[in-house]
């Protein structure tokens, strides 16, 4: 039997000769000695006849090679789609759209308030009556900030974890927070309620964050939002927090000291990981554009800021876990997942909410009430011939940003991570040795 370099493998060749291997739908990486580089660039241009050596065995065994039969695309894409379609229910349910702060570069216009008692009802009864058909169910607790009602996220985070038990599915949960109101006690009734993944932003060292994360008020929230994710670090539980870092050409300069801070307080925690998002200039018009990086310029420095959080012990499993089958698939394109607004409106994307596309319907006596030829919109895709003999396809099915293919009459981007993964597992893979 003979096997061929797989069309969802890549390699990169490092400065020293070491060989990177990657599979986006295996979402394997290994790093190959130099010694055995030659070796390696032979198979990857001829294949091999057989499972000659361990070697070949073990490139077998972690997709790089398959079976050169197999219509790998037509075999992968059959999988891939009965994922998407089968997977189980995500509701991302935005309780309150007010917020407490108000940061320089946000989107949201705080047009609406918190959820209604009519709303958290009609939303009980849509989880009754769909919840049999899902494989598993989770929620994702968004706002505006959904710690100003923490009410509605209790009430209706103990129906789930109650119709979830009745159904025997299983059940998660997750929050993004500016952390805030996470106090410790808010924190561990949080983990009561099974919401065990948290989102927290915090951009950078102090001055930076307050500049750019300011209550109403204009008052500064640094240190508030710095001791309560220290208090939950206290808490002896099992949970995720990623530290979210939106920043800025300025705030990387003095980003060093403020790391090695994090680090002291945090790195010995495996619960903790490091996440850095540029405010890209094209989103931006208020702010000062010359701080700011354009898309093509900022996926180096996130590189660089990744490297430096790793040579401080943070794990990048964050980053990693992009490619693995469907790692770079939003949200707003899987069948079964849905934004609910505090009015009770039915959205796909958590960014464009004012955008009338992106409005699907509502939830109406127990049950959505949707747009489906909308819908279709964001879900489905007409792949492109570069799509169909990409190595990343199986992370990213062309979906890695629903709204911006809609945008853009239906050619889709790539994601911003595509060139820079095997950096990032170049990275990784070397801390790991
Ligand atoms: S569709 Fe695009 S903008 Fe909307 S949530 Fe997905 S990735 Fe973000
Ligand atoms: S959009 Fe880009 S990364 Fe995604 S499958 Fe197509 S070519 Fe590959």
């Amino acid at each position: 039997m003979a096997f061929v370099f797989s069309s969802y493998s890549t390699y990169s060749v490092a400065n020293n000769g070491d060989i990177i291997l990657l599979n986006s739908f295996a979402g394997s990486a290994a790093k190959i000695d130099k010694k055995q580089a030659p070796e390696i660039m032979k198979l990857i241009q001829g294949g091999m006849r057989d499972r000659e050596n361990k070697t070949c065995d073990v490139l077998i065994k972690h997709g790089f090679f398959i079976d050169e039969s197999i219509d790998e695309r037509k075999l992968v894409k059959k999988i891939l789609d009965f994922e998407r379609t089968n997977a189980g229910a995500n509701l991302t349910i935005m309780p309150h759209e007010n917020c407490n702060f108000r940061c320089t570069y946000c989107y949201e216009d705080f047009a609406r308030n918190k959820m209604t008692n009519e709303v958290v009802s009609e939303i009980k009864n849509y989880v009754k009556n769909n919840i049999a058909q899902w494989p598993y169910f989770s929620t994702s607790w968004f706002g505006g900030e959904p710690l100003l009602a923490l009410d509605v996220v209790d009430e209706l985070s103990r129906e789930f974890i109650s119709q979830s038990e009745r159904q025997a599915i299983e059940y998660s949960s997750g929050i993004t927070t500016n952390g805030f109101f996470l106090t410790k006690t808010v924190g561990k009734k949080l983990l009561d309620l099974e919401i065990d993944s948290f989102q927290i932003t915090l951009d950078g060292p102090s001055k930076i964050h307050n500049q750019q994360r300011p209550l109403i008020s204009g008052r500064e929230t640094y240190d508030k939002v710095y001791r309560n994710i220290l208090e939950l670090a206290g808490i002896d539980s099992e949970f995720s927090v990623v530290i979210r870092v939106n920043f800025t050409k300025q705030s990387t300069q003095d980003v060093d000291l403020w790391l090695k801070r994090l680090s002291k307080d945090f790195t010995g925690d495996k619960r903790f990981s490091v996440s850095f998002h540029p405010i890209w200039s094209v989103c931006q018009s208020s702010n000062n554009s010359s701080e700011l990086y354009s898309i093509e310029d900022s996926e180096q420095s996130v590189y660089e800021l990744m490297k430096r959080t790793k040579e401080l012990g943070f794990s990048l499993k964050h980053h990693t876990n992009a490619l693995a089958p469907h790692g770079n698939v939003c949200y707003a394109s899987m069948p079964n997942e849905f934004v609910i607004g505090s009015d009770g409106s039915v959205y796909k994307c958590t960014v464009a909410l004012n955008d009338r596309r992106n409005k699907l319907g509502n939830i109406i006596n127990g049950q959505f009430e949707l747009d489906n030829e909308l819908k279709n919109q964001w879900e489905e895709v007409e792949e492109l011939q570069q799509c169909q003999t990409c190595w990343y396809q199986a992370s990213c099915q062309s979906r890695c940003c629903p709204l911006a293919t809609i945008n853009n009459n239906g050619f889709p981007p790539c994601p911003a991570n595509k060139d820079g993964i095997i950096e990032i597992y170049n990275t990784e893979i070397s801390s790991n040795d």
